[in-house]
């Protein structure tokens, strides 16, 4: 039996990106993802009650605000609280999230000011996960 992967749902093509776009990974990618793991997806924005499309969000002072200033943090926690029982619930170990995201990113994030520069840092939801032991890679490692 294939061991679960949860995958960030824009890297298999759905369209819940904050631009109405996804981050589709080419086919040859997605094909031995298919093969090696049972994916389950999962959109921690979505999840948090965030409108497709909507504003970009970054990180900052602790929390996480929308290009327009608005106060986002309570529902990427809750995307990421949803997320995190996801993978508990169906024992989920490993994960494979959309890279510099204030929600799936791991290791790097854009720094709160909408330049496009990138901080070491983590999203919410990678955060939450690696606290939990498990283990969040991107897909510049596939
Ligand atoms: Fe993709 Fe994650 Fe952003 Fe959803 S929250 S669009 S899965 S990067």
């Amino acid at each position: 039996m294939r061991d679960k992967l949860l995958v960030s749902a824009c890297l298999l093509g759905l369209c819940c990106k904050y631009d109405g776009g996804s981050n589709r990974l080419p086919d040859d990618k997605l094909h031995k993802l298919c093969e090696s793991y049972e994916l389950i997806p999962v959109c921690p924005e979505a999840y948090g009650g965030l409108t497709t499309p909507r504003a970009p969000s970054e990180r900052r002072d602790g929390g996480v605000f929308s290009s327009e200033g608005r106060d986002v943090t309570v529902q990427f926690k809750k995307g990421a609280e949803a997320a995190l029982y996801l993978a508990e619930t169906l024992g989920i170990r490993k994960a494979l999230l959309k890279e510099n995201s204030p929600s799936c990113g791991s290791g790097t994030i854009y720094d709160g000011s909408f330049s496009g520069k990138l901080i070491p840092g983590d999203g919410v939801t990678a955060e939450l996960l690696k606290a939990h032991g498990i283990e969040v890679s991107g897909e510049s490692s596939l």
